[in-house]
């Protein structure tokens, strides 16, 4: 799974109407508007650090961070004091957020991975991030878990399973005793980054934002997807010309809270809806302006259908959920009301 993607999001085009898949920033600019006013609002929270970070994990085609920082140009102490830092995999898409950045004036730079950003006063942003890393995948055969994956069978690729061999099989206490076909699945990476996010905050003062489709509580359940032109693919098929996610368990993620939030001041929030994260922080108010300027009917039409995609339960508005690590001391973020 790593090595596709890394593969694919280094060659493909892959975000956008015209591509593979669409994320919120490109469905709407209130998304990043939004998005930029948190910031702003976390930074006066934190004492307006100067200067701070804005690190952004997986910045696509760097629209989220363009968008916040026309937000941000509007208020010289905070444009003057954020320090952008990228962290990105693919080549291909770094060229293409220096171009959508070339207009703004805060210094950026590109990262291989959150540990190179060194350590200061900082906001972190994750949309669709955390579904891209890869996971592993468990099996309940006749009596016991194995370890599921993937073997060459001459060109193909198909369905394999081995003896497990670590102890990252999740805690099933919980859920009823599993049967032949269960699928269970861990995401190695999110604890990493947790960690890192956590460290972070014990010694400078903080807030990360992740946002993403995922699942409330550890259960039994095969998320792994492709996605290739917007429709769902085989993902054994086509290694590297296809997007490969899974779904985020955000139960790991309170659960991380909760432990590491008894050693170090570390303080979760949510997870909520997108949908009411959103309206939370505004959006209708924002919608309605875009819409009082808007030229035409289809531009109004397109304004009215993004609100509605990014917020409604049938659409991105509770699959996708919004979940905030700060640091201890500072007051409730907005949106988590
Ligand atoms: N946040 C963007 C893009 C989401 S797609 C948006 O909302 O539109 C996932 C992004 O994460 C891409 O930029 C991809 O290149 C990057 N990515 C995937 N795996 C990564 C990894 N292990 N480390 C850093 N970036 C990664």
């Amino acid at each position: 799974m790593a090595q596709c993607n890394v593969d694919y999001y280094g060659r493909h085009d892959s975000i956008g109407a015209a591509a593979d898949f669409i994320t919120a920033p490109e469905i709407s600019q209130m998304f990043g508007e939004l998005l930029g006013a948190w910031v702003i609002a976390r930074w006066h929270a934190m004492d307006a650090p100067t200067p701070f970070q804005l690190i952004e994990l997986g910045p696509g085609k760097g629209t989220l961070m363009a968008d916040m920082l026309r937000v941000l140009r509007n208020h010289a102490d905070i444009y003057a004091a954020v320090r952008i830092h990228l962290v990105e995999t693919s080549p291909k898409l770094h060229a293409t957020q220096k171009e959508t950045l070339q207009d703004f004036t805060p210094p950026v730079t590109w990262h291989d991975n959150l540990q190179t950003v060194p350590p200061a006063p900082f906001i972190l942003i994750a949309n669709e991030f955390l579904d891209a890393l890869p996971i592993q995948q468990f099996i309940y055969t006749l009596a016991d878990w194995q370890e599921r994956g993937v073997r060459r069978d001459g060109e193909k690729l198909t369905w394999a399973t081995r003896d497990i061999n670590n102890d990252a099989l999740p805690d099933t206490r919980h859920l009823p005793a599993p049967v032949p076909g269960n699928i269970l699945e861990h995401c190695p990476a999110l604890p990493d980054i947790l960690q890192s996010i956590s460290t972070r905050l014990t010694v400078h003062s903080g807030a990360a934002l992740l946002i993403d489709y995922g699942y409330a509580r550890t259960d039994y359940g095969d998320t792994f997807q492709a996605v290739a032109r917007h429709q769902y693919a085989n993902p054994l098929e086509n290694p590297g010309e296809q997007d490969l996610t899974a779904h985020v368990n955000f139960a790991v993620i309170e659960n991380f809270g909760k432990i590491q939030g008894q050693k170090t001041p570390l303080k979760i929030w949510g997870h909520i809806g997108q949908g009411e994260f959103l309206i939370n922080l505004g959006l209708q108010l924002r919608a309605e302006k875009l819409l009082a300027n808007a030229a035409t009917p289809e531009d109004k039409m397109e304004i009215i259908e993004a609100a509605h995609r990014l917020t409604h339960p049938s659409e991105m508005g509770s699959l996708f959920k919004v979940i905030c690590l700060s640091s201890s001391d500072l007051p409730p973020p907005e949106g988590f009301k």
